[in-house]
């Protein structure tokens, strides 16, 4: 009995020495939101904290530095059990110099964010661009597990996309692959944060589907949402999935033009890469994925290739908000050769 008893207490500990876990964090224009976790117990501890979109770049390092230590504490575990931290930034970032790229969210451009961070912290920084850990998040802890050519496409302010290729994460040779929001869909249509004019993400994400209900109610025609537009306030998903349950004609209409749209760029992607997944995520699927997902999938068949499609799934993510943070344990892994 005694030594039954010695045995577990002995595993016990064991299992809690071998334990090692990652702070993964999600950086964002207007909050960072920390994680620790491991793929044995999930998410143990998070900490979200506002930031100031004007930061200047050290004081930005000094907010990621003390989150990190805020996570680590809540968390209630040693730093020497805690692995990688891994950083996903809202912009493309090369993973192996950790030089950020395109970053029109935060003025971070040309930074070397993991260098920088490294000098505040002892445990190992990884870094990686946003979607590309939702989208290795997926992979590894969600909905496609099973997939080897998987896209996953997030719908909210802009719209960004992740690819997994053979398994594998695909970055491209600049780092910028998967930017599935700058695919040209009109070229008349309405100027884009990059530049161009008629992106994806101008005609179908959260914020382009947004702008045609504030226009068609400052236009005159009715919807529940009038009071929010004339009060000048941010229309958010719930709001729009509220104005769908309740049969909002301007909203189901322009919500449905956005699911044309996504349906047939999805589908065009398809026919290009032939993936046996397509993944959706994002804050806009998330509050309306039982209305926007069929009318996507009929977009998406009128136009796909039967062959491409054959066998293909489109499915709802399910990791909300925190896709990429548990992107980033498939990242120590990767670049780190670490389990945890
Ligand atoms: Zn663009």
């Amino acid at each position: 009995m005694i030594i039954v008893i010695l045995i577990i207490i002995y595993s016990s500990i064991g299992i809690a020495l071998l334990q090692r876990s990652v702070v993964s964090i999600d950086m964002g224009g207007t909050k960072v939101l920390a994680a620790v976790l491991n793929s044995e117990e999930g998410i143990i501890a998070s900490v979200k904290k506002p930031t100031n979109p004007n930061s200047s770049k050290s004081e930005y390092i000094g907010i990621l530095a003390n989150i990190i230590y805020d996570v680590i504490n809540e968390a209630c575990i040693k730093e020497k059990h805690i692995e990688a931290i891994c950083l996903g930034v809202p912009g493309s970032v090369n993973p192996y110099t950790g030089v950020i790229g395109l970053a029109p969210n935060l003025d971070l451009a040309d930074f070397n964010i993991k260098d920088k961070l490294q000098e505040k912290v002892s445990i190992p920084v990884l870094v990686e661009n946003d979607v590309n850990l939702g989208a290795l998040g997926i992979k590894n802890f969600g909905v496609g597990k099973k997939a080897v050519n998987m896209l996953s496409v997030f719908i909210g302010t802009g719209i960004g996309g992740g690819l997994i290729l053979d398994g594998k994460i695909y970055r491209g040779s600049k780092f910028v692959a998967g930017e599935i929001g700058h695919v040209l869909v009109d070229k008349n249509g309405p100027i884009c944060g990059c530049g161009n004019r008629g992106c994806f993400e101008t005609i179908a994400s959260r914020t382009a589907i947004v702008n045609k209900i504030i226009n068609d109610i400052k236009s005159g025609k009715k919807s529940e949402l009038t009071d929010i537009v004339k009060a000048g306030d941010r229309i958010k998903s719930k709001s729009l999935a509220n104005a769908v349950t309740n049969d909002d004609k301007v909203v189901i209409k322009r919500i449905s033009d956005g699911c044309d749209v996504i349906g047939g760029v999805l589908a065009s992607l398809s026919n290009f890469m032939n993936f046996d997944m397509i993944v959706l995520g994002g804050g806009m699927i998330e509050a309306l994925a039982n209305f926007m997902l069929p009318k996507i999938e009929i977009a998406f068949y009128n136009h796909v290739l039967n062959t491409s499609a054959e066998g293909l799934k489109i499915l709802p993510s399910k990791l909300g908000d925190d896709a990429a943070i548990w992107g980033g344990i498939a990242l120590a892994e990767e670049f780190l050769g670490v389990k945890v």
